[in-house]
């Protein structure tokens, strides 16, 4: 069987022993296995500064943006071979492989683009300078310069790709060299992108480094100066945290955590809204069976509208087929492994022993795959006492989950909303432009996305779950507090920001530097 390689100080390095097996969840068999044991995790870091750091700050921004269009090439001319190791590694159906290989694509693409338009060589200015003294003589400009350390990007098992190319594009575009930990269980299509970008010798020496598994000393070796981007549970988030190169030595984190996501109906009379409602909760509830963290976990609708809302989901989720995505007919795949499958059905019966169940998944789909497999059917639940009920705004069930949810009025329901204590989005579908506005001015503290759906846009709206490069993708409190994405706001994290004070003569040099 394979073992993955790792790649650091310009040389693939397997791991020693026997490392962890990756494999179908479907099927059961063994795909491969990975090892980051033995690694030299110091040496590692001192490379990809020393070499690939230097390389790739001694380009411009748009220099670095050509190397991301180049990434995409390769990318794109390896899709089919990604879309079959997703099918082996991670179940998933042709139309979810699409949201983490085409999303991680399409990402790549869209900095690369953004990338080509900044006009600095070397740093970016932060607004104006400010006068700090009578006639203008003495001022300060904020000025935003690559860090010369290097990115740990630790990701989670449901993105392989995506969570990679959306974390390693700002990354890189700033000029700092990345170290990849992608989760061990769907390693496979990471390394593969990785192994590609590397053989078709696009970046400098140093700049793309992949570790596979879990390496000793892998926050031990950071320093000061160094990332970590780490997306996964809050759990682990909170592990991290606590290690001494963060809270000591100050090494920078970010952290994409878990989230239990709303979606929230108006209190419109007529259907429309509720219409768009019902069809984007059975979306999230199936897309890659649940697996994302932005998926839709607690519904809110007006009392009045519950038992037709619960209706209308529940007829619609008893006509998915669950099962082996190589079989055309099957519209939802399998979870991601067995383990997780545990996790999940462990979760439902905490659900069902406090709450209505809805939808049934457990008796209503017939799962069509062979003996073993790692499906979970979907599952609707109900939730009458949302005041009291502390259970389901806490439990993220990672998996095809959610619950519907009946509120009094719109402060009821963003109350409740809020009670998830910090989350990725929250939803809205209303044709009450008043009532939209207001659940954005509301939700916003609370959501790091706050997704508007009317009828007039019902087509052309981008969907809850999706991570859109040009807007932020995180959230306050549980989701982690950290931010991605939008736009050029997320190459904040890879630079650093000093005040110059100077005259103006030389405060203008500084756009030219
Ligand atoms: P996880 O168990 O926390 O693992 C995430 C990553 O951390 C993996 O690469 C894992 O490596 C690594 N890791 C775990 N323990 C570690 C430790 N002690 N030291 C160093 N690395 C460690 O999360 P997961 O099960 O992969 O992902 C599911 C969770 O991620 C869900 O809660 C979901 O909400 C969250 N998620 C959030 C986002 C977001 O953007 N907010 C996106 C996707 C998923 P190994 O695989 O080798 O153990």
């Amino acid at each position: 069987m394979t073992k993955l390689a790792n790649y650091t100080q310009g040389q693939w390095q397997e791991g020693k022993g026997p490392g962890s097996t990756l494999y179908d969840p479907v099927l059961g068999t063994e795909l491969a296995t990975v090892s980051a044991d033995g690694l030299d995790m110091a040496a590692c870091y001192d490379w990809a500064r020393k070499h690939g750091g230097t390389a790739l700050r001694a380009l411009s921004y748009a220099e670095r943006a050509d190397l991301l269009k180049q990434i995409v090439q390769v990318l794109q001319n390896n899709r089919d071979k990604y879309y079959d190791i997703s099918l082996q590694n991670s179940g998933t159906v042709q139309n979810d492989t699409a949201v983490d290989v085409d999303g991680a694509v399409y990402t790549l693409s869209y900095y690369a683009k953004l990338g080509g338009k900044i006009t600095g060589r070397h740093l970016r200015l932060d607004g104006e300078p400010e006068s700090l003294a009578r006639d203008n003589v003495f001022a300060s400009q904020h000025i935003h310069v690559p860090s010369r350390g290097v990115a740990l990007l630790i990701n989670a098992f449901n993105f392989p790709a995506w969570g990679l190319w959306e974390k390693a594009a700002p990354a890189l575009l700033s000029g700092v060299p990345i170290v990849v930990k992608p989760a061990s269980a769907t390693a496979w299509l990471t390394h593969e992108m990785v192994k590609d970008v590397i053989e078709a010798g696009i970046l400098p020496d140093g700049a793309l480094n992949i570790v596979c598994g879990r390496p000793e000393g892998m926050l031990e070796a950071l320093n000061g100066l160094d990332m970590v981007s780490f997306t996964g549970s809050a759990d682990t988030a909170a592990t991290l945290r606590g290690h001494p190169r963060l809270l000591h030595d100050g090494v920078r984190f970010n952290a994409e955590t878990d989230s239990v996501n709303s979606a929230i109906l108006g209190t419109d009379k007529d259907d429309a809204a509720a219409d768009l409602l019902v069809r984007e909760v059975v979306r999230e509830l199936t897309i890659k069976s649940g697996q994302k963290c932005t998926a839709i976990r607690r519904i809110f609708v007006p009392e009045a509208r519950y038992e037709s809302v619960a209706g209308a989901i529940a007829a619609k989720l008893k006509t998915i087929t669950v099962g082996d995505p190589r079989n055309p007919d099957v519209r939802m795949g399998s979870l991601v492994s067995l383990q997780q499958q545990k996790a999940i059905v462990s979760g439902i019966e905490q659900l069902a022993a406090h709450s209505d169940v809805l939808f049934d998944g457990r008796k209503e789909t017939t799962i069509q795959a062979q003996a073993g497999n790692a499906c979970v059917a979907p599952m609707l639940f109900g939730v009458k006492n949302p005041d009291t009920h502390k259970l389901v705004h806490e439990v993220e069930v990672f998996g095809p989950v959610a619950t519907l949810i009946p509120y009094r009025d719109a402060e009821h329901a963003f109350e409740l909303a809020r009670r998830g204590m910090g989350s990725l989005v929250a939803s809205v579908y209303s044709d009450d432009p008043e009532f939209m506005a207001l659940a954005a001015a509301r939700l916003a503290e609370s959501h790091g996305r706050v997704h508007l759906v009317d009828s007039a846009v019902a087509k052309a709206q981008t969907g809850h779950g999706n991570a859109m490069p040009q807007s932020n993708h995180g959230g306050p409190g549980r989701a982690g507090g950290g931010e991605e994405l939008g736009g050029l706001r997320a190459l904040k994290f890879y630079h650093r920001t000093a005040a110059v004070q100077g005259s103006p003569d030389i405060l203008d040099r500084l756009a030219g530097a």
